[in-house]
Formats: C-alpha cells, structure tokens, sequence
C-alpha cells in the first residue's frame, strides 16, 4: 500500500513539474527548478532505486553536500540519476559530460560527514572527492556569494587550551592546535593532522575555473570545520589571523581526513552563505552558486583526465 502511495505520489509531481522531468533527461543545471524546499524529496521519490552493488567500468568523481538546498542542482545535473541509500544516507549516481559522477548528501556536521565520506567511498571507490556547500566568513574581505577554493582545511576544535586557574576566565585563544589523526601511508600509522591539503590536481583544475569565469568571485583559502557555529567576532577575528581562516563550516575537513586516509584525492569549495563579520544573515540561494561553480570544476577535471 505504502508503495503504491508512493508511485501515484511520484507520478502526480512527473505530471505537474515536467521541469524536473527534462532536466533530468538533458543533464542541464537549470537553476529555475531550485526549490529551496522540499520538492527535492519528491523529485527523489521518482529516482529508480538501485538494484544492487554500484558497478562502473570508470571510478566515479564524488561530490558532497550536506542538505538538500546543497545538492539539489547537482543531483538536476545528472543524466540517467539512481538512487542508492545506506543506514539512510542518500546517494544519487548517475553521469555528467558522459563521466560517473555520484552525488552525497552527507547531513550536516562531523560525523555524518565521515560516516558518508566512508561508506561513500566503500560503495562506489570514486577517484576524486569534493565536498562542497555553504559557509560562514572569517574574513572580512569575503561577502554572500564568494567562493573560497579550499587550499587547506583545518578543525578548529582539535586544539589543546593553555591551563588557567578557576575564576581566570575562558579565554580561548591562548591555544595550540592538536589537529586531527589520518592514516599516514610513509608511517604506516594514524598520525595528528593539523591541516589537510587540497589534491594539486584538483587545486589546480578549480584555479583554471575560477580565473576564466569571472562571474565568480573564487578565491584561494582555508574552510574551518566544526560542529558549531559562531557569532564572536573576536574569537572569529583571532581564527583568520591565527590559522588565515577564510570561513567556517561543519564538514570539510572530516571529509578530508576520511579520504586522507583511504588515499583518495580531495577539496573542499566553499560559498559564503553568511558573514557575521558584516552581520549578514544566512542566505540559501548562494548555494547555487557553489554547485553551479563545482560543475564547471568537475567538467575540467573530466577533461583533465582524458587528456591524460
Ligand atoms: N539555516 C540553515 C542552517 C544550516 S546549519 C538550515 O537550517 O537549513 C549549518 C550547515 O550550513 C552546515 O552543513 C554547515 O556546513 C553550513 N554552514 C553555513 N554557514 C555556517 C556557519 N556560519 N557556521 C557553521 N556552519 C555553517
């Protein structure tokens, strides 16, 4: 019965939103079918599901996203979408510019973002991870719809605080980063990682984009990653000058450990969605901004990879 409901549900959206419908058949971004909402879900429900292990003769490009206001364009983007869930995180595989490309909404925080990144991985072995989605600034210079290009990632709660006796305040800033633990494949341990690096490749492709598209104001930077959000500009202002944070945000340098230590290449892209420093409040729609730009970057880095 349930599924039933759910096919007359699904048949009722293909009938009243034939956008969704042809985007999905042409594999074009078209950002006018950006709900901003809860369709997505319903567009999900018309996905065929996955009939068994994901088989591809070409190691998919991963792309991450935590909500669904992050995925949404990307998931548009694919041709000939399938739908694969585990311990109900959501996956959608499908191609663009003829290459796999698999789309993961992680959820948002640290540890969906490992156990996605993980299973991720696991499932499809893709070649290349990005994570990408919304931020806040911690650079001035930075507005709503600035693209920070992760250079590096760093978790700024991995830290150790100096001792200050009882009635001393909690004056965060007298710290030392501890970092977080990664495979090290020259040890052959789990080493403390400070900071994770963009793949040179990957860096590189994103750069190229960014300076022949200069409808997009990307620059190079460091996303800074914890499960909280933060509204003291001075603990903000000491991050930037500390670690040259540019924004924060609550997944990509989990991401990057993740693939850090299964060896697999990785970046984090980032659009500022809302810069306390300008008291600028949360705007969603420039998550379309960062996919839109994403996909230029995993076309070039496709064609990267045949020109090899
Ligand atoms: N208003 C949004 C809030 C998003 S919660 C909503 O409820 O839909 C935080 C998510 O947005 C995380 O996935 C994180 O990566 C990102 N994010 C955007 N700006 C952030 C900020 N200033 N601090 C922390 N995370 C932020």
């Amino acid at each position: 019965m349930k599924k039933f409901l759910a096919i007359i549900i699904a048949a009722l959206f293909l009938v009243s939103t034939p956008a969704s419908a042809e985007t999905q058949q042409t594999g074009s971004s078209d950002t006018s079918a950006f709900a901003l909402n809860d369709n997505i879900e319903k567009f999900y429900v018309t996905l065929p599901k996955a009939k068994g292990n994901y088989k591809s003769r070409l190691r998919p490009i991963l792309i991450e996203g935590a909500m669904n206001t992050e995925t949404e364009i990307l998931v548009r983007a694919l041709k000939n979408p399938v739908a694969y869930r585990d311990f109900n995180y959501l996956f959608v595989a499908g191609t663009y510019k003829n290459y796999p490309v698999v789309i993961a909404r992680t959820e948002i925080g640290m540890a969906n973002a490992a156990a996605s990144t993980a299973l991720a991985i696991k499932k499809f072995n893709p070649i290349a991870v990005i994570n990408q989605g919304t931020a806040g600034g911690h650079d001035s210079a930075l507005k709503i719809g600035d693209i920070v290009i992760g250079e590096k990632s760093i978790d700024f709660t991995a830290i150790k605080t100096a001792y200050s006796a009882a009635g001393a305040g909690s004056d965060l800033t007298n710290q030392e980063m501890l970092g977080t633990y990664a495979y090290d494949a020259a040890s052959g341990k789990f080493e403390s990682y400070k900071e994770f690096f963009a793949d040179a490749t990957l860096l590189k492709v994103a750069k190229e984009v960014a300076a022949s598209h200069k409808e997009f104001n990307a620059v190079l930077g460091t996303i800074s990653t914890a499960n909280s959000w933060l509204n003291n500009i001075d603990y903000i202002n000491f991050l930037h000058e500390t670690y040259g944070s540019s924004c924060e945000e609550m997944e990509t340098n989990i991401a990057a450990q993740i693939c850090h230590t299964a060896g697999i290449p990785f970046i984090g892209i980032r659009v500022l969605s809302d810069n306390i420093i300008h008291n600028s409040d949360y705007v969603p729609e420039s998550a379309i901004t960062c996919q839109e730009f994403v996909l230029l970057v995993v076309e070039d880095y496709i064609n990267s990879m045949s020109e090899k």
